[in-house]
Formats: structure tokens, sequence, C-alpha cells
């Protein structure tokens, strides 16, 4: 959106720009770590980094930070491909941090040739404990002055598979009192012995995040690269590694920190969604509670309401928790225009008109979307024996019960209007029938004096002989807690809601035969509605995307 104001960032940009640097060389990336699925954070940095792209025509890479081999997978991969692209951005260039070890393994080479890194060989507590407090300066190991030939001698060996792990590690050598204690000699290189998803065993030294960041940026060309704001403290050390190698004809990347998005009643970090995964509390990273965009996807949440959610929160300096109501209220804005509109009853009760012709149908006119006049009209059969919702009839209810009462008169939506005349019980008290006689006349868009008539409820229905029965799932919260991670005392899956899931069997109009995984709807008066991939011919499955109202802001 041209109109709004400038963020922060593109502030930024903007100074830079009339300080001289070319809108050309602008490139950005967005640098996931393979080691889960995306989740609605993410989708912020997304829509930020793409965002800025599209603004100012500049290239954005699509970045892999996987230098972890003990948490990253080649699933990963595939599933964050697939939800940028389901988000509707396309990178510029697939890239891998692990395409530049070797790179940064040359680099670090010249660090210990410029007395600038240091194998240290002690154990990792030692090392814990020499690092000193925030206000107290640390100590420096016994390693620090190796000579630069044992460095390097040590250094290939670790490279070279002749270590076990935890015995070495490649650190630079920087400040062991700096108030930043991130500039206290941090770690470069660990050994791990483990194959990686795209080298394999070619390396057994794997770099930090922080060695390998600002390089991969500086390789890359990136002019600004965004991260989340608990890197902050890393500024300096990302500054003081490319210091390193940035060459003065060469782009240096510059490190610029925004808040991380949270949203409320849910979880959105990858190590606690996998927990949910692994402990089975959900039925995988796609589960249609979870805040990943799969399981949005999966829940009926379109690219177009999480780009609009994401637009409209913008991006921030401070943390802060987003209500998920927000995120609702733009799946409804979008599904509003979209979603075709059918009748489902997902509660039924059976009423019998009893002066409707035993054994006759009719098929009425039902419009698809009020929203979208090209969306055209569809048939639905009426009948004598109807379905409508439990909570829409009461015997006897007040003068605001806008619904079916005896004695009281609704419109059935698309049809006509019907009295409820009396009802049926089992021996336990529960209605389960309600006898109803109708006005012949007073068929929706026949004209008629009667069919104008005014009454104070409109109910939608199903006629029992056509209905297509289908399994609906509807969600509530996953979590019961606003915050669940932000409590110290109580671990977040302390707060998980045991009903986040209830399973029904609804009835619906015939026209929802032949629907395909991802068709999405509105079941009127109940709200939008998608098709499983569980779905199956014969054997529909549902999800409740979300209400028409928000239930929740009461
Ligand atoms: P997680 O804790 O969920 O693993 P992460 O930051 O470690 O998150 P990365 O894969 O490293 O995950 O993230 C890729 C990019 O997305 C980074 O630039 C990161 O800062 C950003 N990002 C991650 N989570 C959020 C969030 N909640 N809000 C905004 N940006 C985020
Ligand atoms: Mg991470
Ligand atoms: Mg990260």
């Amino acid at each position: 959106d041209e109109s709004r104001s400038l963020n922060f960032i593109e502030h930024i940009i903007e100074d830079d720009l009339s300080n001289g640097m070319p809108k050309d060389d602008l490139r950005f990336r967005f640098p996931p770590e393979p080691n889960g699925y995306l989740h609605i954070g993410h989708a912020s940095s997304i829509c930020l980094n793409f965002g800025l792209g599209m603004r100012y025509g500049a290239p954005v890479n699509l970045r892999f930070d996987d230098t972890n081999p003990a948490k990253e997978e080649q699933e990963y991969v595939e599933a964050i491909k697939k939800d940028i692209e389901w988000l509707g951005y396309e990178w510029d260039t697939e890239c891998y941090a692990s395409d530049y070890f070797q790179q940064l393994y040359d680099w670090a080479v010249v660090l210990i040739k410029e007395g600038k890194a240091y194998v240290d060989s002690q154990s990792s507590e030692a090392m814990a404990e020499q690092k000193g407090t925030p206000t107290t300066p640390g100590t420096n190991s016994p390693f620090r002055d190796r000579s630069v030939e044992e460095n390097l001698q040590l250094f290939e060996g670790m490279k070279n598979g002749d270590f076990d792990e935890n015995t070495h590690v490649l650190r630079a050598k920087i400040d062991m009192a700096s108030p930043n204690m991130l500039l206290r000699d941090p770690i470069m290189y660990r050994i791990l012995h483990r194959a990686h998803h795209r080298t394999n065993t070619d390396w057994c030294i794997y770099p930090m995040y922080d060695w390998t960041h600002g390089e991969s940026d500086y390789i890359e060309q990136i002019t600004h690269s965004l991260c989340t704001l608990e890197f902050l403290p890393h500024r300096p050390l990302y500054n003081w590694f490319l210091d390193q190698v940035t060459e003065s004809d060469k782009i240096r990347p510059k490190q610029r920190e925004f808040a991380r998005r949270n949203l409320s009643h849910t979880v959105v970090s990858k190590r606690k969604l996998l927990k949910l995964v692994e402990e089975g509390v959900v039925s995988g990273w796609d589960d249609p509670r979870m805040p990943t965009l799969s399981g949005l996807r999966r829940r009926g949440y379109t690219p177009e309401s999480i780009r609009s959610f994401a637009d409209t929160i913008g991006i921030a300096k401070r943390e802060n928790v987003v209500d998920v109501s927000l995120l609702e209220f733009h799946a409804r804005e979008h599904l509003n225009k979209i979603a075709p509109r059918v009748m489902g009853v997902l509660n039924p009760l059976k009423i019998v008109i009893t002066n409707y012709p035993e054994g006759e149908e009719e098929w009425l006119e039902a419009e698809n979307n009020p929203e979208d006049p090209s969306a055209g009209n569809r048939q639905v059969p009426f009948s004598r024996e109807l379905y409508i919702e439990k909570e829409d009839f009461r015997e006897e209810a007040n003068r605001k019960f806008f619904r079916l009462k005896l004695g009281g008169e609704v419109r059935l939506k698309n049809a006509y209007i019907i009295k409820a005349e009396s009802c049926t019980k089992d021996t336990d008290g529960n209605i389960i029938e309600v006898q109803c006689t109708y006005d012949p006349k007073s068929k929706s868009g026949s004209g008629t004096e009667e069919s104008l008539r005014k009454v104070k409820g409109t109910l939608h229905w199903v006629s029992v002989k056509h209905a297509i029965p289908a399994e609906v799932r509807l969600y509530d919260r996953l979590f019961t807690d606003a915050v669940p991670d932000g409590h110290k005392e109580k671990d977040f899956m302390e707060f998980l809601n045991p009903n986040s899931l209830e399973k029904v069997t609804a009835y619906l109009e015939p026209s929802m035969k032949d629907v395909n995984e991802g068709d999405q709807f509105q079941f009127q008066r109940l709200g939008y509605f998608n098709v499983d991939k569980d779905s199956e011919p014969g054997k529909l499955v549902f999800n409740r995307t979300v209400t028409l109202r928000d239930t929740w802001a009461k």
C-alpha cells in the first residue's frame, strides 16, 4: 500500500538513498533456518522483506540459514518454499549458508593468520566460567596465545575430522573485557560429526550463526539485513566480522532490527511448535489449530488475509502481543468477498411441514454470493422434512428470540415463511421434531404480497432427504491463556485448551457433493468453512476457519 506512511525501516532506506546509495544496489533477504515450519511471526518478516523488494523494485533472496545439521532437514526447506510461494512472493535467488562453507573456512584461515582467531581446547564449562559477567571482565583462555602455526594445524585437523566433538572450537580473538558479552571471544566454529541435509559429510565443523550471517549477507551483497530485536546486541559482532572481510568497492550490509510479532493464545517459536507436534498434542505442523502458515492454510486462511493482517500490524520497535481476533477479522473480510454461501446444519433438529404434500419436492433459487453478483445462483431442494439448528427452536421464548417458537413465524432462507404448531419429545423430554405449517404464497423472490411480508427471523435449513452428511471440525483457541509462554512459574504446555477441537456431523445442501480440498464456503449464519485434506468423495470433511462474528470480543 503506497499511501500509508513510511515505517522506520523505510525511513532508514530513504536516508541511505538520499545519502547517495544507488537505488539499484538495494537488495534484501529472508533468512529462515530450516529447523521447522514457518509461523505467523515469520509472515511479518516475509511481508516486510518482500514488501520492501516490491516497493523499491529490489531483489529479495531466500536464504536458508542452514548451519546446524542437528536440527535442520530437507522437509523443512521444502515446506518453507511452499509457504512463501503460497503467500504470493517470489524470491530472486535461492541461497544456502551451507554453499558458503568453503568461503567461510577460507576467511577463518585468514583470521587465524592475522592473529584474530584461535583454537580453544577447553571444555565448554571452563569457557563459560571465564566469560565473566556484564559488570566484570572475563578471563583469557590459556589457549588464547597459541601460535598461528599451531592454530592453523589444529583448525585443519578439526576440519579433517581428526578430533571428537567438544574437544576444540575456533574463537575470534576480540576482547574478553568487552562490556558486550558477545564480543568476549565468540565461538566461530564447533565440531559436529553430523551429516548435513545438503553438504552431507563434507564438513564436520560448522560455523556459528554470528560468523555466518553477516558474511552471507556480504557474499550476497545484501544492503539491509533485517532481523528481530534479540539480535541488537549482536550488531557490533556482526560489524566486527564484516570489518575482517569487507573490500572497499563492495557493499557493506547493515543489520537493522525490528520487534518480533507475537500472536495471542498461541506460541510462535519453532521449538515450542515442534514440541506440540512431537508430543502429539496436534496432528502435525499443519494441524488447523497451529499458527504455522501450513496450519492456517489448512484451516482456510487465505494468503490475502495473512498479508493484510501483516500490513495492518506493520512493524514495531517494541515487542507486543497482537490479539488473534485481528487475524480472524482479516480472514472474515476476505472470505466475505470470495466465499460462496451455502446452507448446512451443524446440530440438526427435524421439522415437518405438515401442509406440504408428501413425496413432493421443489428446487428453489439461491444467490451464491450477495457480495459478488458474478457468482450467480444455484438451486436448493425444499421438501416436507427439513433440518434446522436445534438452537433455532424453543417451545417458549421471550420477544427477543427472533428464531422459531411455538405459535411463531420465521422465514426459511430462499424459501417460505413457516409457523411452528407443535413439537414431539422423547422420553427424556428432548425435542426431537417440530411440526410446522408453511405459507405457500410466501416463496422468496416470487413478488407476491406474502413473499414481501416481514418476519423477524430468517433461518438456514436443509432438506432431510437431500442432505449430505459431512464431518465438520470446529476449533477453539489452542491455549486458554493469552500469552501461554509468558509465565515464569508455569510451562506453556500447562495452558493447553482441552476443548480446542470438536467434531460434529453436519448436514449440507446437495450442491456440496463434489467439493474439492481447499474449497471455501460461508455456511450461512455459521461461519466460513473449507474442505480439509482428509476429505474424500462421499466422506466430506470440513474445517471451520472462523465464525461469522467475533464471539470473543463480547
Ligand atoms: P523461532 O524462534 O520460531 O525458531 P527464529 O527467529 O529462530 O524463530 P528463523 O528461521 O531464524 O526463526 O527466522 C527467519 C526470520 O524471521 C528471521 O529474520 C527472524 O528474525 C524472523 N522472525 C522469526 N520469528 C519472528 C516473529 N515472531 N516476528 C517477526 N519476525 C520473526
Ligand atoms: Mg531459531
Ligand atoms: Mg533465527
